[in-house]
């Protein structure tokens, strides 16, 4: 977003971006619920398209986004999913990015799921990530645990692979008793199986998920304490702030409310559920009012007609 020299913010196509009643937390929704940051069998979560749905049926959810980690390829499945189950479906993704050395990650929301740069950069982040799970089992090998690359890909079965896969073949194989044991000896950050991931950097994320015809959002903001690269991330086109997440106290959720509304930034959330791969499912713990949603759609309405493209809603969903 860029802001004109009165102080105005400007939306993409130049214009004055209207100042829109931003509901607040905790304010009574007037029609409904949204969980706008799930993962499924794509990635790293457990839940298969149609499992995906039937629970947000069953938390009488009325709309939901799909955010897998550096993937798209789940969209239009669970968008089918979801129509038969009557819960309105938004196609995203969760990019894995830094800026300054920091892990940032960021929601692309509406994005085209067929867009030809957008999968071939993500095309990229996954063969990143194939290739980071090999290191990190040679490691483990290394480490004196005979575990095998390719039992991890046939178990991750998904082409955006990550550590929890690697976790859930470590207690499969009955080398750790649970995935948060997997992480705490080997996986996290630092461990001695851990590898560094190369990411993109934000600022050509949030342009990479532009071009796709998709809305920015930086997803959790409180879990990495990344307040301080906001105002960069701003300017460099961010959309918006995902202030309800599993992850945020009430009053962390009231302060990005209170940031984004400041900042003339959307307001998303969602409860970042990965069925049971983190535990146990945390769907319908966080509710976004629905409100929130048609703000993010008449904003990305805006912004692929500024770009010329067809709504989100072409590619036959
Ligand atoms: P990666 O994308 O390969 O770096 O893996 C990141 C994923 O691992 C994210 O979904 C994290 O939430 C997940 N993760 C991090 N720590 C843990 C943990 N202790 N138990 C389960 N999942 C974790
Ligand atoms: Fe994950
Ligand atoms: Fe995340
Ligand atoms: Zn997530």
């Amino acid at each position: 977003m860029k802001v004109d020299p009165g102080g105005q913010a400007l939306n993409r196509s130049g214009l004055p971006t209207p100042r829109h009643a931003v509901p607040l937390a905790g304010q009574p929704a007037a029609s409904g619920f949204a969980d706008l940051h799930l993962h499924t069998v794509f990635s790293d979560g457990t839940y298969t398209p149609e499992q995906l749905a039937a629970q947000a049926r069953r938390h009488g959810l009325r709309a939901v986004a799909l955010t897998d980690h550096d993937a798209v390829e789940g969209c239009r499945p669970t968008a089918l999913a979801c129509r038969q189950d009557g819960v309105e479906f938004i196609p995203g993704t969760e990019l894995t990015t830094e800026a300054s050395g920091d892990e940032l990650h960021l929601l692309g929301y509406f994005v085209d799921p067929d867009h030809p740069r957008l999968l071939e950069e993500l095309a990229r982040f996954q063969a990143v990530r194939q290739n980071r799970i090999r290191e990190m089992v040679e490691r483990l090998n290394r480490l004196g645990i005979p575990l095998q690359a390719e039992a991890v890909f046939a178990l991750a079965n998904c082409r955006s692979p990550g550590r929890p896969h690697i976790a859930r073949a470590l207690v499969q194989a009955g080398f750790c008793a649970s995935l948060d044991e997997a992480f705490q000896r080997f996986l996290k950050r630092n461990r001695p199986a851990w590898v560094p991931k190369f990411k993109a950097s934000a600022s050509e994320a949030i342009e990479l998920l532009h071009q796709a015809g998709g809305l920015a959002v930086l997803a959790h903001p409180g879990l990495t304490r990344s307040d301080v690269f906001i105002p960069e991330l701003v300017e460099a086109g961010l959309d918006g702030l995902e202030c309800y997440h599993v992850k945020h106290s009430a009053p962390a959720t009231e302060y990005y409310v209170r940031t984004a509304i400041g900042l003339n930034l959307l307001v998303t959330g969602g409860s970042d559920c990965h069925g049971f791969s983190k535990g146990k499912p945390v769907m319908g713990t966080v509710k976004l009012p629905y409100a929130h949603v048609e703000l993010l759609k008449a904003r990305a309405a805006e912004c692929r007609q500024a770009m010329a493209m067809p709504p989100a809603t072409a590619w036959g969903l």
